[in-house]
């Protein structure tokens, strides 16, 4: 289906209906330090970010974005504030009456970090622990009104409350029947400025999550403006291809009014991958004029294994060098948003781009023939470029647009956050090291992630995880447990390799 928002009002900044999807980062400094932050934002605001999001994980933090605020107005820059709260009703309150939105998640703002232990409720208890939380919402309704604050319901995958993931799971569904309890509240009080986001590091999830909530929004005559991005993308070209993938297959339905790309870079970084995303997928306008409709996706059950293919003078020829006589769909990068479903089905998906820079290559083949492979509809791909882009770089290319959609796992996929004010290591670094040490591994996930607040939850999947501790700290994870607490930073990496080796050696 497709999706028109209602456009809102964040400060200076108009979102939603058919105005271009709006760009935005985060930071990454420590709130408390106003010289630092107040520099980063206006890195993020002259890179072309629209909006800039600052963690406010306690009320110091947020009493400190009216000097963040404060010198960003001097500077001359109207660009709107965002304060992300994390389990802290008090920093939301405070936050509202200063930056232009707030970000609450619903998996924490009234209730503790999920425990994963199952809470049975019946349909009494399910009501009443919804007119609790509706309890904790009000006074930060009242701000938000008074002051005219916006508000984003952010869900992640990882981070949904004991009750949500004992109904429905830690599944899409869940995800979005979060953000519509929240949804709900806050109409029931008459209150409308609302953007609403469903992020995960899986694709798939991610996709799917946002269908079900814009269908769930549909059925509740709600219409409020998306927000999109992948979570805990990772660096370099995969996070831009993961990114783009499942923004722009959701970008190509129609969904999304804002996007962020998460990338663990610095954030300025992030902002010209989104435009490039959204200029692959929406043109210049900034927006879809003509949706695609979304591919459903093949059924779990059937065996789905997308192969890589080369083609010289008219002849595709396949991982080991045979030739492929099966059906072959040819087309242009700019026809593949016309393509549906049953063109492609078990075909092997030939687009044609013309470009010259790789990084911008990356970005339209992943924002284009992402939503074909996280549907598992062709039997392969074969990505011909008439730029200056050629040879082994296109296979490799084909290879990380299956893996990002997770079709088809050829190497480790690394799962990284942003990082944000909370992170006390330098992540880009130990993101760095932990790839040089295990990059012969393959098909498994590691993850590095800046806290132990949020990490633990949003590296969802992940089989081993580096996760910042106390200052100079890292927690070592297997799964969701952490084996191992406060490793001083220099033994991190051995020990987390010695534990894949044993782990190894014992299968
Ligand atoms: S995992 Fe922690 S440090 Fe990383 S972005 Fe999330 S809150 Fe910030």
């Amino acid at each position: 289906m497709s999706y028109r928002s209602e456009i809102i009002r964040i400060g200076s900044l108009s979102m939603g209906g058919d105005l271009p999807v709006r760009i935005q980062s985060m930071t990454n400094t420590s709130t408390l330090d106003t010289g630092a932050s107040v520099s980063q934002c206006i890195r993020i605001i002259e890179a072309g970010g629209e909006l800039v999001r600052l963690t406010a994980q306690g009320v110091s933090e947020a009493e400190n974005l009216v000097n963040i605020k404060r010198e960003i107005r001097k500077a001359g820059f109207e660009t709107p504030l965002c304060a992300d709260i994390h389990f802290n009703p008090a920093a939301a309150e405070v936050a509202a009456r200063i930056v232009e939105k707030v970000r609450i998640n619903p998996g924490n703002y009234a209730d503790r970090r999920a425990s994963f232990i199952r809470q049975d409720l019946s349909a009494g208890e399910y009501r009443a622990e919804l007119e609790r939380i509706r309890d904790r919402l009000l006074p930060l309704i009242r701000i938000c009104r008074e002051y005219g604050t916006a508000v984003r319901i952010g869900v992640n995958h990882g981070s949904l409350s004991d009750r949500i993931m004992t109904r429905y799971g830690n599944t899409p569904e869940g995800m979005a029947v979060s953000a519509v309890e929240f949804l709900e509240i806050f109409t029931g009080e008459g209150f409308r400025n609302l953007v609403v986001s469903m992020k995960s590091s899986d694709t798939r999830v991610m996709v799917e999550a946002n269908r079900i909530l814009v269908r769930m929004m549909a059925d509740h005559d709600m219409h409020f403006p998306v927000h999109l991005g992948i979570t805990e993308a990772g660096e370099g070209e995969d996070g831009r291809i993961i990114s783009a993938t499942g923004s722009g297959t959701l970008l190509a339905e129609g969904i999304g009014d804002t996007l962020r790309v998460s990338l663990s870079e610095a954030p300025e970084r992030e902002i010209p991958v989104a435009r490039e995303i959204i200029r692959a997928v929406a043109g210049p306008a900034g927006r879809v004029q003509r949706p695609s409709p979304a591919l459903p996706f093949r059924s779990a059950g059937e065996h789905y294994l997308p192969q890589v293919f080369t083609e010289r003078d008219g002849r595709y020829t396949d991982e080991q060098g045979k030739p492929y006589t099966g059906n072959v769909l040819a087309v242009a990068a700019d026809g593949l948003a016309a393509l549906d479903g049953e063109q492609s089905f078990d075909t092997l998906l030939n687009p044609h781009f013309n470009e010259d820079n790789v990084e911008s290559l990356a970005i339209d083949a992943a924002a284009l023939l992402g939503r074909f492979f996280i549907a598992r509809h062709p039997s392969g791909l074969c990505i011909t470029n008439s730029g200056a882009v050629r040879g082994e770089a296109l296979r490799r290319l084909a290879f990380s647009v299956l893996q990002a959609t997770e079709a088809r796992i050829t190497r480790t996929r690394y799962i990284s956050c942003p990082t944000c004010g909370r992170t006390r290591f330098n992540l880009e670094e130990a993101v760095r090291r932990v790839k040089e040490a295990t990059s012969h591994l393959t098909g498994m996930k590691i993850a590095v992630m800046g806290c132990v607040v949020n990490g633990p939850g949003e590296m969802a999947g992940a089989d081993y995880g580096y996760v910042g501790a106390a200052e100079g700290k890292v927690h070592i994870y297997r799964g969701t447990e952490a084996v191992m607490k406060n490793v001083p930073e220099e033994e991190a990496l051995a020990k987390l390799l010695e534990l894949i080796e044993s782990d190894q050696a014992r299968r």
